[in-house]
């Protein structure tokens, strides 16, 4: 039993297991309300035995395995995710409402990408070698060395659920660790099918465990402070971030994190208008706004301004808000009630502060069961000033805010102005703006000219309060690895 009869187990040393705990809570479709799933919340048992069969497995079999036999094992679980492509894809759109279109693109394809990337990338990865003088003439060679890190605690949020956990769970594996993941409350099924697949792949027991539930008191505490735990990855909120490192600092364990974002997307006058409205809608709309890339401040050059706003408004204005498995969809609902709470009250402060509502700005009418749904309209402000909590922080909902500018150093300016780090856009055809203002941009990845084009190998994160540490080809290997220096005296 994982997640289609109705309940979702925990996944603990290569079974699935209702735990001990006697908690359970419900989880319920974005769309329309519709009870999808029971979950049952893991105890601390729980989470001590996931921890415990995750460390044995550390000197199990996996532990003994080859670079090879492990990312060959890797490859089957990539392979297992594409085999089962439809659960996965109907599970994802289940608990999240995204349309079908975007998580058969994006999500499960990149879910299994994700295993098979790091698999062959940690077969090639070599490490220094120093050769040194040593006082009796003979020398001695230096080599370094890479192990894993242990056990790996994966805390990942609801936005794009199988894509962000496997992307810590695919390096954390091909590096040797074992892990034990705590997804989502909000989006719990699709970490659980992974179990399945798992186990289908050859992967030994306790190498790859699940627990649910939630962050306080519950799952995600008692995960994060079990001192079995050599080693804490998260995705999600930076307030989380804090609590979490808190946590990590008993023990002196590091932690990786990938937090949030309030990104700018800076256009100028001298751009391909096409390309940037094209870009700058995607940016903007993408699963109804719920990407931490994604931008929520667009600047834009005052000779261009009003035909930019004027098309942003047409274009979020001919979004088609529906069910995922529609194949018109291009907006699902957020992913609860409790967010569309919060992001409404940015559309209530937006006005309270003086925007103008370009479009939007409210609840759709959705008619029939669906007016159960956390629907949101596409919104998008002018005219607030830059010390609004709208223009401060993260709404992570389908709405930007458009302000206009008259020169680079001043846009710079502008968009550095924010304490996240995580992601910007660029859009100019001069090419030396493009590397002037990229170069400038104080954010771990810069787009020029594009948005959420992602080759897996470079490094993945954000600067001040959008993260620590760099997911991403060979950047991830800091946090799994444990580098090792061999010293030979000749
Ligand atoms: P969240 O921080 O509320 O929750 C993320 C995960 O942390 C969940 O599994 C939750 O149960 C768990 N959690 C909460 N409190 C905890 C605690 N005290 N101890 C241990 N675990 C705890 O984030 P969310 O709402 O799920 O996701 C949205 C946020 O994630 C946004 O801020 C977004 O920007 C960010 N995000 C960042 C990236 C990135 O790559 N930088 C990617 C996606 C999402």
């Amino acid at each position: 039993m994982t997640a289609t009869a109705g309940k979702v187990l925990h996944f603990i040393n290569g079974e699935y297991t209702a735990g001990t705990g006697a908690r359970t809570f419900e989880n319920r479709s974005p769309v329309d309300g519709s009870l999808i799933s029971v979950v049952h919340e893991a105890s601390k048992a729980d989470v001590d035995a996931a921890v415990t069969a995750a460390r044995a497995a550390l000197k199990g079999p996996w532990g003994r395995m080859t670079q090879e036999e492990r990312s060959a094992i890797l490859h089957k679980v990539a392979d297992g995710i594409t085999k089962r492509f439809d659960e996965f894809l109907a599970a994802e759109c289940a608990d999240t409402g995204k349309p079908r279109s975007l998580a058969s693109h994006i999500d499960i394809p990149r879910g299994a990408a994700n295993f098979k990337i790091f698999a062959d990338l940690v077969k090639n990865v070599a490490t220094e070698c120093f050769e040194m003088a040593t006082p009796d003439g003979k020398g001695a060679i230096n080599y370094s060395k890479r192990g894993p890190r242990g056990v790996i605690a994966v805390i990942s949020p609801w936005n794009l659920p199988l894509l962000l956990m496997t992307w810590k769970v695919g390096p954390a594996l091909a590096c040797g660790n074992t892990v034990v993941v705590k997804p989502s409350e909000e989006t719990p099924t699709t970490t659980a099918l992974l179990g399945a697949v798992m186990n289908e792949a050859g992967v030994p027991p306790g190498v790859f465990n699940v627990v649910h539930g939630f962050g306080p008191n519950s799952a995600g505490e008692f995960l994060t402070t079990n001192p079995g735990v050599d080693g804490i990855t998260f995705t999600g909120e930076t307030r989380t971030g804090e609590a979490i490192m808190k946590a990590g600092a008993v023990g002196v364990r590091p932690v990786s994190f990938e937090l949030g974002g309030k990104n700018p997307a800076v256009v100028f006058a001298d751009c391909d208008m096409d390309k940037a409205i094209e870009g700058t809608m995607r940016s903007v709309f993408a699963n109804c706004g719920q990407v931490c890339l994604g931008t929520e401040r667009v600047y834009v050059q005052r000779p261009i301004f009003d035909e930019f706003v004027a098309r942003l408004k047409a274009g979020a204005e001919g979004l088609k808000l529906g069910r995922p498995e529609d194949k018109d969809t291009n907006l699902g609902p957020l992913i609860s009630q409790e967010h569309r709470s919060k992001v409404l009250s940015y559309y209530k402060k937006a006005v309270e502060d003086g925007a103008t509502v370009v479009t939007g700005g409210g609840v759709p009418d959705m008619g029939g069961d669906l007016a159960n749904g956390s629907w949101v309209q596409p919104t998008i402000w002018t005219g607030l000033s830059e010390d609004s909590a709208v223009i401060r922080e993260e709404i992570f909902g389908p709405c930007c805010h458009i302000r206009p500018f008259d020169t680079e150093e001043e846009a710079i300016e502008l968009a550095n102005d924010t304490p996240y780090g995580l992601a910007a856009a660029v859009w100019t055809e001069n090419l030396a703006r493009a590397h002037r203002v990229a170069g400038q941009m104080e954010a771990g990845i810069v787009w020029v000219n594009s948005w959420f084009l992602r080759d897996l190998r470079t490094p993945f994160g954000g600067s001040k309060q959008s993260g620590i540490g760099r997911e991403g080809g060979v950047h991830g290997l800091e946090f799994y690895t444990e580098l090792k220096n061999v010293c030979i005296k000749l």
